[in-house]
């Protein structure tokens, strides 16, 4: 008899335990999971060449992508950019000598066929990066273009129906500005290369460029690509953002038309009213580049522990790019492959690491999260090799270690443990990123949700906002401060809500709702749903 109510005890607490589980995040438990398959994701940007080995030659590869969808599924994320893979001179593949073919040191085009089917499988969305600005100066239009121009007469102009490739590119007689090259072998034919000689630029106003591109299009969309993401969007005419959204808008119309899900984010680093006018391009994505960055509002937020400052920026960038285009989706990130990591923006301060993480994973849209960034790996100094070493799958075992860039300087140690070590530690700054994209998917309303100011809430360390999307609302309430603090949310339009979900520094601390009075622990955020409204 006794044994008899021991063992009904021990049941009823392993089902109390799994309820808790299923409540909150933690546990692998889809129970409350609430993902709407649509173009709101949490990316994971890869530069493939650092990021897994597949065959061990020491540079990562597609299969080695491949190889770790499960670590991305399992980090909470279902999207995927991966930064050039097609055949470049330079380790980065930012200058494209072929547009429709994989670089071989990455694979081959049947590799990243089986990558895309594999991320198909998984739910997760594969967007490539499109460099349209410029091309490789090896690349056979330059080439011929080159060598058309140098077979010239003195003052004969180009005739593009012998060579249209003498159109393709920014050619002139003058030397315009400091950013044209003389072309090899003239003496008076200059291109521009606004990024550098080995990049020519293209003139996407050209027909027959264009027409390339769509054929550049069909090629990846054939393959299976969910999205582009276009490189140096402001720079396809300098900084002229009414020609530079014809750019974006013409591209995207093409794709949506084969794939009426097809994404598009492009990067357009300016400040905000820029990006808020690029929006007028009407494709999906703009990265935020006024939220992320060493300088911008997530880690200014985070610095001073106010979180005020990210809440009036979020409800400026609803108000400022939804006036272009009411469609947008936000995409904000920290830091990416062209700036120094967020852990050596915060100075490899574990704590400050998650709280930029929790911020920015409360923000409207598609969150990217930079590889390595999870793990708190590190960067050195402003050389972009250094910005983009080899994942740290492992402090101990060289199992798909990649290499590196072989400019990079060696010695950069990651502050924290490898991926293996993280794993098994809920405080790790890994498993906080868990928790952070777990919540991403539990609370739809976080990506998609119009954001009101409960300004009564709003003050020092402390800020609250409620987001509401297909009738559903949700709270959003940030506690920054140092120690633990109550807030009073039952004078508010929150007085009705249930604590659904909570981002602690530690997994053991706790959010508690208790007569609408939320106990928060320093530095935490805490998820409360209102009632449903039918
Ligand atoms: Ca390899």
């Amino acid at each position: 008899m006794k044994k008899r109510i021991i063992s009904t005890l021990v049941v009823l607490a392993l089902l109390f335990s799994m309820l808790i589980g299923c409540m909150f995040s933690g546990g692998d438990d889809d129970a409350n999971l609430n993902i709407i398959d649509d173009n709101y994701r949490n990316y994971y940007e890869i530069f493939v060449g650092s990021f897994y080995d597949s065959d061990g030659d020491g540079m990562g590869d597609l299969n080695g992508v491949t190889e770790k969808l499960d670590y991305i599924t399992d980090l909470r994320c279902n999207g995927i950019w991966l930064m050039p893979i097609m055949p470049s001179p330079t380790y980065h593949k930012y200058d494209v000598e072929d547009y429709e073919n994989v670089d071989s040191a990455y694979g081959t085009a049947e590799d990243f066929k089986k990558l895309v089917d594999a991320c198909h499988e998984k739910g997760i969305r594969l967007v490539i990066d499109l460099v349209m600005n410029h091309s490789s100066s090896k690349h056979p239009w330059f080439t011929q273009a080159c060598e058309y121009l140098a077979g010239l007469k003195d003052g004969e102009q180009p005739d593009l129906s012998v060579c249209p490739y003498a159109g393709y590119y920014n050619f002139s007689n003058e030397k315009v500005s400091q950013t044209y090259y003389q072309v090899p072998g003239t003496t008076n034919w200059w291109y521009e290369g606004s990024f550098w000689s080995e990049m020519p630029d293209l003139n996407m106003e050209n027909d027959a460029v264009r027409k390339e591109f769509e054929n550049i299009a069909d090629y990846w969309m054939d393959l299976g690509v969910d999205g582009f993401r276009m490189d140096a969007a402001m720079h396809y005419t300098e900084n002229a953002t009414v020609a530079n959204s014809d750019v974006l808008n013409w591209y995207y119309t093409y794709c949506k038309k084969r794939n009426p899900e097809f994404y598009m984010v492009s990067e357009v680093w300016a400040s905000e009213n820029v990006i808020a006018d690029y929006y007028g391009s009407e494709t999906p994505s703009m990265f935020n580049f006024d939220a992320g960055t060493a300088k911008g509002k997530l880690v200014s937020a985070t610095r001073k522990g106010d979180p005020n400052i990210l809440v009036n920026a979020m409800l400026k960038y609803q108000q400022d790019f939804s006036a272009k285009n009411p469609d947008y989706i936000d995409a904000p990130f920290l830091t990416n492959h062209d700036m120094g990591r967020i852990a050596n923006v915060l100075v490899n301060d574990p704590e400050k690491i998650k709280v930029a993480a929790g911020l920015l994973m409360t923000m409207n849209g598609s969150p990217f999260v930079y590889y390595g960034e999870e793990i708190g790996m590190n960067s050195a100094g402003t050389k972009d090799e250094n910005k983009r070493i080899p994942m740290v799958w492992s402090k101990t075992d060289n199992t798909g270690m990649t290499d590196g860039p072989a400019d990079m300087d060696q010695g950069i140690e990651s502050p924290f443990e490898g991926v293996d070590v993280q794993e098994q530690d809920e405080d790790s700054i890994l498993n906080y990123y868990k928790r952070a994209l777990r919540l991403r998917n539990e609370n739809p309303e976080i990506a998609r949700g119009t954001i009101e100011k409960i300004d009564s809430l709003c003050d020092g360390s402390v800020a609250a906002i409620t987001k509401t999307y297909d009738k559903s609302t949700i709270g959003i309430v940030y506690q920054l401060g140092d120690s633990n603090s109550f807030v009073n949310i039952g004078d508010t339009q929150l007085a009705d809500a249930e604590l659904v979900g909570y981002l602690t520094l530690k997994s053991k601390e706790e959010v508690r709702l208790t007569q609408g009075q939320l106990e928060m622990p320093a530095k935490s955020i805490a998820i409360v749903r209102l009632p449903k409204q039918e």
